[in-house]
């Protein structure tokens, strides 16, 4: 039976309550996290980096507009005191994502262990659903990882950043 992946319309968003980053004082593996609700448009939440290998820790300081609301931005570019969705960092520090990898000629990135999961569950199925909702992360994913030519290639790199992902 071939393997069917079911729209979960699962925003990007959702996966965003732990980003595995790279710690820029020590370059180990470290986490940032949101310390309450971690949807980015939520308000008063304490954003935290911390790396357990060097003790780093730091706190976001979001420059909010004049209602107060922080700013977010999409797109691969880094702006500084905003909330940016969408690059190959953190949404808050814009600290370089530890699950990444080149693949294809192109990154392939996830922001933690299940963020990984899931995409490993989309690429392996050879029966996806047409027309997953605009906004989740499936239909936001880019053609070279939905290519089926590609499925091998980009499950070996799923493979090496979860391998990645356990080492301490
Ligand atoms: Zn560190």
């Amino acid at each position: 039976m071939k393997k069917q992946f079911k729209n979960q319309h699962r925003m990007l968003e959702s996966f965003g309550y732990e980003f595995l980053v790279v710690c820029p004082n020590c370059n180990s593996k470290s986490k940032v996290i949101s310390l309450g609700d971690h949807s980015p448009y939520g308000t008063g939440i304490i954003r935290r980096f911390l790396c357990l290998h060097c003790g780093m820790t730091k706190e976001f300081v979001p420059k909010n507009n004049c209602f107060n609301q922080s700013i977010i931005s999409y797109g691969s570019k880094w702006n500084d005191g905003f909330i940016n969705i969408g690059g190959t960092f953190d949404w808050y520090f814009g600290y370089p994502l530890y699950l990444q990898i080149p693949c294809c000629g192109q990154t392939l990135w996830a922001y933690n262990l299940e963020h990984l999961e899931h995409l490993k569950n989309y690429v392996q199925a050879e029966l996806r659903e047409n027309h997953p909702y605009y906004l989740s992360v499936e239909s936001r994913l880019p053609l070279w990882i939905k290519s089926a030519k590609n499925r091998d290639v980009v499950l070996k790199a799923i493979s090496k950043l979860e391998q990645k992902a356990n080492q301490n």
